[in-house]
């Protein structure tokens, strides 16, 4: 195969299969030759591995995991690339490629049919525009995967692998100590991606957990507490509960005081712990 990361070799590409970069789907294609091998060792893909990748573009990571990896299907949106992955990828015969929505595939049925027997990742170049949502939704789903090893943007990466209790936490974080334990890999610079986008990138893993580090009674509560605890980071606790949970102050306050939180802490103050609190004593309220 060609070398992907080549711009000749993308160029002549693109110009056979009529094809130009759309803004919308998130396209910045890799083209720094070292970044998709580091992503595939780091993320899992190896033996008696399947890998689940979200969003090919002509298939730089694709072909880099389908070398390493017993097993790799890829959900693409855009059709036209279709014909191109055809091409790129002819030489393995362990990829498949599903044409869809990453936000409306069943992943769990996509998993089930394609690794049997296999330990499963993701690994990915997400498209900027959904990193989040794509991740909250692998997280949420509690699909049978290892590991969620992906590029994201570099501010999203520090919020994403923040520590609860510094300044940089926020709703997400939380969400994601619960679910998992996240590891900033290493940065990608902008111009490591054609077209070059205006921010820096990181790779990060999340590392699934077997068991959630806290027990709560009910865990959307859980969920719609840290939201609400998050939703107006520049009121106090007591405020930003209230509006969220539709309570009145008072009350709020008492269940604060309850789950021995003080008064005047701020949303980034609080750990995993202190929301289980918070969310269990809710839960006796509504
Ligand atoms: N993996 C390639 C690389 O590293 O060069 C492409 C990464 S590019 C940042 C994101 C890719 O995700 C694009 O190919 C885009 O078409 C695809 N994509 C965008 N939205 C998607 C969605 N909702 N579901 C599946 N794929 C999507």
């Amino acid at each position: 195969m060609e070398n992907l990361t080549n711009i000749n070799v993308i160029r002549d590409i693109f110009e056979r299969h009529g094809f130009s970069f759309s803004k919308n789907l998130g396209q910045n294609f890799l083209i720094n030759p070292s970044v998709c091998p580091k992503i595939a060792e780091m993320g899992n893909a190896g033996e008696g591995y399947g890998i689940l990748e979200i969003g090919t573009g002509i298939g730089v990571l694709t072909h880099e995991l389908a070398k390493r990896a017993d097993k790799v299907t890829a959900i693409e949106i855009d059709s036209r690339l279709i014909p191109v992955l055809k091409e790129t990828l002819a030489e393995h015969d362990n990829v498949t490629i599903i044409n869809e929505d990453v936000m409306k595939a069943d992943l769990g049925k996509i998993i089930e049919e394609n690794f049997d027997g296999l330990k499963v990742a993701v690994c990915a170049n997400l498209p900027y525009y959904i990193t989040s949502p794509v991740i909250m939704l692998l997280l949420e789903s509690r699909l049978p995967i290892e590991s969620v090893t992906v590029m994201v943007q570099k501010e999203a990466g520090k919020r994403l692998c923040a520590e609860l209790g510094t300044r940089d936490a926020g709703a997400v974080t939380a969400a994601v100590r619960y679910y998992s334990e996240p590891k900033l890999l290493f940065n990608v610079s902008r111009g490591s991606f054609m077209p070059a986008p205006n921010v820096d990138s990181c790779v990060i893993r999340l590392d699934i957990k077997k068991e959630p580090p806290v027990n709560v009674r009910d865990e959307r509560l859980f969920f719609s507490v840290i939201r609400g605890t998050f939703s107006q980071r520049r009121k106090n606790l007591a405020n930003s509960l209230s509006s969220s949970m539709n309570m009145e102050k008072s009350q709020v306050m008492e269940i604060i005081k309850a789950a021995g939180i003080s008064e005047n802490a701020r949303p980034e103050q609080l750990s995993l712990d202190d929301f289980a609190a918070l969310a269990d004593l809710f839960f006796d309220h509504i």
